[in-house]
């Protein structure tokens, strides 16, 4: 039980303390910084009880995308009913509160997401499991649109203060490169788990000069000199993933990925030391996952510190970290798999890059003495070609490697990593990816929660999944298909109320919504679906008495700042929606949103309300997509390809439940030489038109000539990649069939809740608690 009177003096405290105001006077904003400052005061006392002195898991990540603390720390600490009572009684109301804090977008997608899901998960497991990152000063830009185009701001998440995060100014450690040395000042927010004793912390450096600024320049007169330094060394904590475009970028890059690697490590060697004495038993108490390669830098820094600060040979080093590493693959995306050119770490990390060399020959001696023929080795060599191959460092160093669904770990064995597999086949795992039902059901949609819980007579599914499947058995119960129905009316109307405040757009709340929200690459194959959408435009113009089922097309992504095909995908669809949106024609059948600055907290609103989920990635190309599950745990069927975790998805949930469509991996690959889009654009009934759209003037990319650079790239192909090399032009068909079947099936509402609740009910898996549980036991042995 809350003290409720400690809490309002607390409260009014911080404001008088730290704003200069009173609860009366205060703004929003103000007291969303003081309410929150406060329940960390709550928090701190167990926060620091933890143990320390047991074996522990350090997840190291470049990003985590946490989206908003506030409610979700509220919830798991269990306090949120009582927070809401105390904040009504000063008439104050939680959701505004609550509305005032900006996202923590320190990622990009699914990778940032899925280590955001894992430290929930850790913690309501009672796993010591703590992450490890870059505390940026901006994260992944604001989005907006101008004309149909994306526009970029800067993320500034930090102006307001984080009021979640504390200063660790005793704990901070020196990162040193050749030309010069910084300070990495760690920031802990503290991970509660769901009912449960654990409180990790996800600890982000922040780079700072270690000189304040130049005095003698200064006094030259020369003010932006002497600030120099100071910003070169902060440069390295400004911004997640800048432009690499540029040598000075791809410098910037690699001295993230040190900073916080060497930053981290410096920190667990020094905390095993104080419990330990020795870090001949480090591996013992510390099993460190590297969250794809961005942090492969590990591996031989955690050799330098063994060799050069505790005086280990080489050989024990490796074999220490051999055994403390492990290392999870996120894309079989060739152009995704990370390669530095040797002369930058030779230039910055010149110690590092001996070290890596020693590795390397390490490695070549360990293959020849397997009895690998020496022409075979070159394949598997570090450095190489003048590069650093930052995954076959990962491989190499780590005691596992893991693919992050059934699909992807087995391409990745037969393919891309088939020579690596060959030669250590006992270091490969799965582990399909999931995500943590206490964000995506427990506090985006509390009115399915607690139909759930009322029909299980239990809230065990909060932190056991599997409890799903007793739902079940209430498929052919009408009046608990009618209560479901009505709640994802309720979503659907949260989210159309979202909507029109975020885009001024309404939309219509009895039509059906098909989501597609993820990041914009063409793999994903957005470009399907707005092509779909055309079609159907089409059809409707053509027979105005056609009869569809209502539908609200709503799109949420980002691109790329640098990757112009993205960008032109957004402005094609945005112009897709001007047209439809402004034809009287077809309004009140199909309408649609492009909604801008898609992140978690939209995420929020658009997976519980969604009635169907696009999962429509060009097969063997998503590695899991987790997104889908999101969907799936909130009843939306999937119209997907037998891609990433949708196989395992529908696997649970039965074909009958989904819509599944396309060319299968294999298919894909036998007609890959052979492939010509032509034949199905000149072929296949509709498809000219649409395709032709990007051309034809039907619409305008503003002279830029994004538009016939991307029909060119479906139909003609260029000298790095052949015409249309995600099949979409090959799919188009299958998708349109997919369609129909979904329109088929939601002309009987009732049929397709049915559908819906085989989703959840079979959703078990997904739990990114299942995930951990799988890590736990197989990789980290906790
Ligand atoms: C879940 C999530 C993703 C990943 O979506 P996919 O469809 O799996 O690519 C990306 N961004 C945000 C904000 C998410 O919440």
């Amino acid at each position: 039980m809350l003290n409720k009177n400690e809490i309002k003096e607390s409260i009014s405290n911080i404001l008088l303390l730290d704003k200069g105001v009173t609860i009366k006077t205060a703004t929003d904003s103000e007291l969303y910084y003081a309410l929150s400052k406060s329940m960390m005061l709550l928090i701190l006392e167990k926060w620091k009880n933890q143990k320390t002195d047991v074996k522990k898991v350090s997840y190291f990540s470049a990003e985590f995308l946490m989206g908003r603390a506030f409610s979700n720390n509220l919830i798991n600490f269990g306090i949120y009913d009582e927070v809401k009572e105390i904040l009504e009684e000063l008439n104050l109301n939680i959701n505004i509160i609550e509305d005032e804090e900006m996202d923590a977008g320190l990622g990009n997608g699914g990778l940032g997401r899925l280590a955001a899901c894992f430290l929930d998960s850790g913690a309501t497991l009672d796993i010591p499991l703590n992450g490890y990152g870059i505390r940026y000063e901006y994260g992944l830009f604001k989005q907006y649109f101008e004309n149909g185009f994306q526009m970029e701001t800067a993320d500034d998440w930090l102006r307001n203060e984080d009021p979640w995060s504390i200063r660790r100014e005793s704990e901070k450690v020196d990162v040193v490169f050749n030309d010069f040395t910084v300070e990495a000042i760690p920031y802990d927010m503290p991970i509660i788990g769901y009912n449960s004793n654990t409180i990790n912390t996800l600890r982000l450096w922040s780079s700072k000069s270690k000189e304040s600024f130049d005095f003698k320049e200064f006094n030259d007169q020369n003010y932006l000199d002497a600030q120099k330094n100071k910003i070169i060394a902060e440069d390295i904590s400004r911004v997640l993933y800048p432009n690499d475009t540029k040598e000075e970028g791809k410098y910037l890059r690699i001295r993230q990925q040190y900073f916080f690697s060497s930053a981290s490590l410096q920190d667990l060697v020094r905390k095993h030391k104080e419990n330990h004495g020795s870090l001949d038993n480090f591996y013992e108490f510390n099993k460190i996952q590297l969250n794809d390669t961005h942090p492969a830098v590990s591996i031989p820094e955690l050799i330098r510190i063994l060799i050069d600060e505790e005086n280990y040979t080489f050989e024990k080093a490796l074999e220490i970290a051999k055994e403390t590493f492990s290392y999870t693959n996120h894309t079989i995306l060739a152009e995704a798999l990370e390669m530095w050119p040797k002369e930058y770490f030779k230039n910055i990390l010149p110690r590092i890059y001996e070290i890596i060399k020693l590795i390397d020959e390490s490695l070549m001696e360990e293959l020849k003495s397997k009895g690998l023929e020496k022409s075979k080795c070159s394949l598997y060599r570090i450095v190489h070609g003048g590069k650093i191959k930052m995954a076959w460092l990962s491989i190499y160093g780590s005691k596992y490697i893991n693919g992050v669904a059934r699909l992807h770990t087995n391409l990745l064995m037969s393919t891309e990593l088939k020579h690596w597999y060959e030669i250590y086949p006992e270091k490969f795992q799965n582990k399909t990816n999931g995500i943590t039902q206490r964000r995506w059901l427990l506090k985006s949609n509390p009115e399915l929660s607690k139909l759930i819980t009322e029909l299980l007579g239990s809230d065990e599914w909060i932190k056991n999944l599997s409890k799903l499947k007793d739902l079940e058995k209430y498929v052919d119960d009408d009046s608990v298909i009618e209560r479901f129905m009505n709640i994802k009316k309720e979503k659907k109307k949260q989210l159309a109320d979202f909507i029109f405040k975020e885009e001024g757009i309404k939309i219509d709340e009895d039509s059906l919504f098909d989501v597609q929200i993820k990041r914009l690459h063409e793999y994903k194959r957005q470009l399907l679906n707005a092509f779909h959408i055309l079609d159907l435009y089409y059809k409707i113009k053509e027979n105005p008495n056609i009869q569809i089922e209502k539908r609200t097309f709503i799109f949420g992504a980002k691109a790329a700042p640098g990757y112009d095909r993205a960008k032109a995908i957004i402005k094609f669809i945005n112009d897709i929606a001007s047209l439809v949106n402004n034809d009287k024609d077809v309004n009140g059948k199909i309408k649609v949103v492009f909604v801008h600055n898609y992140r978690v907290t939209y995420g929020e609103y658009l997976f519980p309300a969604a009635e169907l989920s696009e999962q429509i990635s060009t097969a063997g190309k998503e590695a899991s997509g987790t997104g889908n599950m999101k969907f799936m745990l909130n009843g939306a069927p999937t119209i997907g390809t037998y891609d990433g975790a949708n196989i395992e998805i529908v696997e649970e949930a039965g074909e009958d439940n989904n819509f599944i469509f396309g060319a299968k991996v294999e298919e894909l690959d036998e007609i890959m030489e052979s492939y010509d889009p032509k034949e199905y654009y000149e072929k296949v009934e509709g498809l000219k038109k649409v395709v032709d759209t990007l051309i034809d003037g039907t619409f305008s990319d503003g002279g830029s000539g994004a538009f016939e650079e991307l029909y060119d790239a479906l139909l003609q192909g260029y000298d790095w990649h052949r015409a249309d090399n995600y099949f979409i032009l090959k799919d188009f068909e299958s998708y349109r069939e997919a369609q129909k079947k979904v329109d088929k099936a939601y002309k009987n509402k009732k049929e397709y809740a049915k559908k819906s609740w085989m989703n959840i009910a079979n959703a078990g898996k997904f739990s990114s608690d299942r995930t951990i549980r799988e890590y736990s036991k197989d990789i980290w042995e906790v």
